[in-house]
């Protein structure tokens, strides 16, 4: 295993224990070096690895089973009518290689760039809009569907609707590129008009394997269409947004669309305050 696949491997068990609820692990001084560290898969799992503890005494760090899921023992938060059983927790997914997360990415995105699954959106497109960012995020900001703005560049949440989804991420002390940011549908519907759900059901697979491949803490809904694909509900944004829910162990925001606070000014206090219960649950100090 290279340093890139022991850099993944261990931000992908770190981003576990943190949804696990575990913010610090006891410092040791280091061990003397007398033997090599061994990390190794086989069949998708990691094998444990040992380390000569500087007593003398050997220290085992067992990471060769699942630890206890914080949400995989418990049921979803999220308890609506209607909502259909999720899939399994982050940390029921086999750890992958950085090879192995290079070589989805680049499948994912060029099925995405060549899908015809929507005939008519796959006629009027300019391009496909994968999503960007941050391939390791702590928190992934999902939209609805590229207005033209983002057809045209190819970039997500780049028009008028994005700037003011900049200033959002500004006031929370949040970064753009630390984040990655995506949308439910990767074509513009003509005319911006709402995605159908048959055009959601084809898209699914994309949206659902990139949190796969993400793997995030904390997903932040923006807008009705992106919240009722995700979180599979016909429950409303009013009823939605306030609280977390679950999605396979991430922690999930539902707030406004900026596009609709744009009409609705007097909305915005709203999702400032759902900014401000994720800023809490970050770590970040909220004014
Ligand atoms: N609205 C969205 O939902 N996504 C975009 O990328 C742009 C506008």
């Amino acid at each position: 295993m290279g340093t890139d696949d022991l850099r993944e491997a261990m931000r992908q068990w770190g981003s576990h224990w943190r949804r696990s609820g575990l913010r610090w692990l006891p410092k040791l001084d280091p061990p003397p070096i007398t033997g090599s560290l061994r990390m190794e898969r086989s069949g998708g799992t990691v094998e444990s690895h040992e380390a000569p503890s500087a007593g003398g005494h050997r220290m085992i760090v067992p990471i060769d089973q699942d630890p206890p899921s914080a949400v995989g023992n418990r049921p979803n938060a999220l308890e609506i009518e209607g909502r259909r059983e999720q899939q399994g927790a982050w940390s029921d997914l086999p750890v992958l290689s950085a090879e192995e997360m290079r070589r989805e990415w680049g499948q994912l995105e060029s099925e995405v760039a060549a899908c015809h699954r929507c005939p008519a959106l796959a006629k009027t497109r300019q391009q496909t809009v994968f999503g960007e960012g941050n391939r390791s995020p702590r928190v992934v900001l999902f939209g609805e569907a590229p207005g033209a703005d983002e057809d045209r560049t190819g970039r997500p949440f780049v028009g008028a609707a994005g700037q003011l989804l900049d200033k959002i991420i500004l006031a929370s002390k949040l970064q753009r590129e630390d984040l990655f940011i995506m949308n439910t549908l990767k074509c513009r519907p003509p005319g911006n008009r709402t995605p159908e759900e048959a055009e959601v059901a084809s898209c699914r697979g994309y949206f659902e394997r990139q949190m796969e491949l993400l793997r995030p803490e904390f997903v932040v809904c923006l807008g009705a269409v992106a919240a009722k694909s995700l979180l599979q509900t016909q429950a409303s944004i009013g009823q939605l947004r306030g609280k977390f829910h679950s999605y396979r162990g991430a922690q999930v925001v539902v707030t406004y669309h900026p596009a609709y606070l744009l009409r609705n000014p007097e909305m915005k206090k709203h999702t400032w305050a759902d900014m401000q219960m994720l800023m809490r649950a970050l770590g970040i100090p909220v004014a």
